[in-house]
C-alpha cells in the first residue's frame, strides 16, 4: 500500500516536470522599489513558484534568463522606468507583471541668501525644494558655524547673523540638503561681509546718569533678559515684514563704536536710536509674545517681544509702558511710549533686534519678512 502511494507520487511529481499535467500559470513573487535614486543602479528579487524561462523587458530592452529566483541590477533614469517581467514554465503556461519604478531625481534647492553685509548685520537664508525628492535634514553653516534652521512643507529659513567687529571678507556660506534615499546636496555660497569704519563717538553722560550702571543694576537686566530669551518660541510667529517702530531721527546708529568716558573699554551700539518726542508712539515690529515689560535701571521703561525662531526686538528708555508680560501683541501694535528713561541723553527709542541673542543692525530688518 505504501509503495503503492510512493509510485503514483512518483509519478505525479515526474508529470508536473515534464508538464503532462502542469495547467497553472507559475506563481510570482517580486521585491520590486516603487521609487529609487535615479542615476544609480538597485536590485529587483523575483520569485517563481516553479522553475521558469523569465523573459524581462526593462525601458524597452529585452533579456531571458531560466531559473527559479531572478536576481537583477538595474540602472534607474529619472522618471519613470518601466520593467515587464514574463515567466513562462515547461508547460508553456505564461505569467506577466508590469512595474513602474520612479528614478527619483536629486535635490536642487533653489537658494536665495544675503550676499552682502556690514559686520554686525542680520544675514538670512531662503530655500525652496520640488515636490520630489523628499527632503530629509536641512544644514546651513555660515563660516562653520550652524544656522538655525527653520522648515515649512517646500520651503526652509535659516537665520544668522555677522558679528560686530568682523573684518573685510567673505565668509563661506554652506548648504546641505540630504534626502530620503540619504543623497546630500550641497552648495556654497558666499557672504562678503564689509568691516564697520566707523570712528569712535565719546558719550557724554552726566555723572548721576552713570551712576546707575552699577554691576548689581547691569546683572539683573541681563537676567532678565536671559530668562526671557530662553523662554521664546521655537518656531518663527511672524508673517509680514517688520516695520519700524517710530518714525524718528535716527541719533546713533546700530554698531557705532562708543566709550562712556576717555580711556574706558570700547563697546558697540547694539541698537538703532530714533530720537522723537517725549510720548510718540512706539509700535510692535512684528507679530509678538510680550515677555518683559517693565522699568530698570540702565535700560529704563523697557518691552521685549518673543516674534519666535530666536527673534527678538526690544524697546528701551520708555516713558510709558502700555503692554504686559505675556500679551499677545499685532504687528503695529503700541507697546509704549517713546522717553529718556534709564542710561539715556535725550528722548529716544533705542530698538534693537536680536538673533539667537546676539544684536544685529535693526533697520536690515525694516519692510522684511527675513533679512
Ligand atoms: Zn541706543
Amino acid at each position: 500500500m505504501l509503495a503503492l502511494l510512493a509510485l503514483t507520487l512518483g509519478f505525479y511529481s515526474l508529470a508536473l516536470s515534464q508538464g503532462w499535467l502542469d495547467r497553472a500559470a507559475p506563481g510570482l513573487e517580486a521585491q520590486v522599489p516603487n521609487r529609487v535614486p535615479a542615476g544609480r543602479p538597485y536590485k529587483i528579487f523575483v520569485s517563481a513558484s516553479e522553475p521558469v524561462i523569465y523573459t524581462t523587458s526593462y525601458n524597452g530592452r529585452a533579456s531571458e534568463a531560466v531559473t527559479q529566483n531572478l536576481r537583477l541590477t538595474l540602472n534607474a533614469r529619472a522618471g519613470e522606468n518601466r520593467l515587464v517581467v514574463t515567466a513562462t514554465d515547461g508547460a508553456d503556461n505564461a505569467t506577466t507583471t508590469r512595474y513602474t519604478v520612479t528614478g527619483v531625481p536629486e535635490a536642487r534647492p533653489r537658494v536665495r541668501a544675503t550676499e552682502t553685509a556690514v559686520a554686525g548685520d542680520p544675514v538670512g537664508v531662503r530655500l525652496g525644494f520640488a515636490a520630489d525628492p523628499k527632503i530629509e535634514e536641512v544644514a546651513v553653516t555660515l563660516d562653520g558655524s550652524p544656522l538655525r534652521v527653520f522648515r515649512s512643507p517646500g520651503r526652509a529659513v535659516a537665520l544668522g547673523s555677522v558679528p560686530l567687529g568682523s573684518e573685510t571678507r567673505a565668509l563661506p556660506l554652506s548648504v546641505t540638503v540630504t534626502d530620503e534615499f540619504g543623497r546630500a546636496t550641497q552648495l556654497e555660497r558666499e557672504v562678503t561681509v564689509s568691516a564697520d569704519p566707523r570712528a569712535v563717538e565719546l558719550l557724554n553722560l552726566s555723572p548721576e546718569v552713570l551712576s546707575s550702571s552699577t554691576p548689581e543694576n547691569r546683572e539683573l537686566e541681563e537676567k532678565t533678559l536671559a530668562a526671557a530669551y530662553a523662554r521664546g518660541f521655537a518656531q518663527p510667529r511672524w508673517r509680514q515684514p517688520f516695520l519700524l517702530p517710530v518714525k524718528g531721527e535716527s541719533s546713533s546708529s546700530f554698531g557705532d563704536p562708543r566709550q562712556y568716558g576717555p580711556g574706558g573699554n570700547i563697546s558697540r551700539h547694539q541698537g538703532a536710536d530714533l530720537a522723537a518726542p517725549e510720548g510718540t508712539p512706539i509700535r510692535a515690529t512684528n507679530t509678538g509674545t510680550v515677555r518683559v515689560a517693565g522699568f530698570f535701571s540702565i535700560k529704563g521703561g523697557l518691552v521685549v517681544l518673543d516674534h519666535g525662531g530666536g527673534v527678538f526686538s526690544l524697546y528701551f528708555h520708555q516713558s510709558k509702558i502700555r503692554v504686559e508680560v505675556g500679551d499677545e501683541v499685532r504687528r503695529g501694535q503700541v507697546v509704549g511710549e517713546v522717553g529718556t528713561t534709564g542710561l539715556s541723553t535725550g528722548p529716544h527709542l533705542h530698538w534693537e533686534m536680536r538673533v539667537n541673542e546676539v544684536a544685529t543692525n535693526p533697520l536690515e530688518w525694516v519692510g522684511k519678512v527675513v533679512p
